[in-house]
């Protein structure tokens, strides 16, 4: 009786166990209580619902920027701002980082002028740059770093710039002004380097009229970075005259 019902609804399993019958079953019941069908369903809908949500923005965005177009200027603005509206609908949309992006506040700093900067840095100061790995409108660390900012030796200090709140101070001193001041720098490093290297001498010379020699060398350097200190407005730095110093600390 049994298989005479079940063969009308499926024919051709009349043959097969009772226990196969017993296995389809409880797979099937697992199917309905184990998998989080209700869970699924929600989020498909959201999805569905945000996409929606987009592309209305998307369109009304479109039709505010099309009633704005008066000027070429106009145009070109709203083609700029066209193609930022497909990224954000394209990305924004699919990619949860968009979303998560679109609301931190970007970290910035501004780079302190130095009246004697190298021509690495000088293009640098007083500008803006983003500690962001990437940024829409202002160049970020890494690309500065790539041009050369922040090298071996470089003496520059970056200050926290928060958006509408810090006033970008204006250039104090020329690139020109800038270029004699550096190297007058570079002046006082070759003299401290000629003191280091006589200070090493000194310090391997057994010889008592060698010595005597190395030190009056010594004391007319020191007399000479002294003098050129003070006829330049510079500070003399007598830890960059020590014989063992890295180089890092050479030009620190
Ligand atoms: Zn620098």
């Amino acid at each position: 009786m049994n298989n005479l019902i079940l063969s009308s609804l499926a024919p051709g399993v009349e043959g097969w166990p009772w226990w196969a019958f017993v296995i389809i079953i409880v797979v099937a019941l697992v199917l309905v209580m184990f998998i989080p069908w209700k869970k699924i369903y929600n989020r498909k809908n959201r999805r569905y619902h945000q996409e929606i949500k987009y592309k209305e923005k998307f369109v009304e965005d479109k039709e505010k920027e099309n009633t704005k177009r008066l000027s070429k200027e106009d145009v070109v603005k709203s083609k700029k701002k066209k193609t930022d509206n497909f990224f954000d609908a394209a990305f924004g949309n699919y990619n949860t980082n968009g979303s998560k992006q679109a609301i931190k506040v970007e970290t910035l700093i501004y780079v302190q002028e130095e009246p004697d900067s190298c021509e690495l840095c000088r293009p640098f100061e007083n500008t803006v740059i983003s500690l962001e790995p990437y940024s829409k409108n202002v160049i970020t660390m890494n690309e500065a770093i790539g041009k050369g900012y922040h090298h071996a030796g470089c003496k520059h200090v970056d200050l926290d710039f928060i958006n509408t709140v810090t006033i970008l101070p204006k250039n104090q001193w020329t690139d020109e002004e800038k270029q004699q001041r550096f190297e007058l720098r570079l002046k006082q490093y070759k003299l401290e380097n000629e003191i280091r290297s006589i200070k090493y001498e000194l310090d391997n010379c057994a010889d008592k009229l060698k010595r005597e020699e190395l030190k009056k060398k010594l004391k007319k350097y020191e007399t000479k970075i002294e003098k050129f200190c003070e006829e330049n407005n510079l500070e003399r730095n007598e830890k960059h005259e020590l014989p063992f110093i890295s180089d890092l600390e050479k030009f620190n």
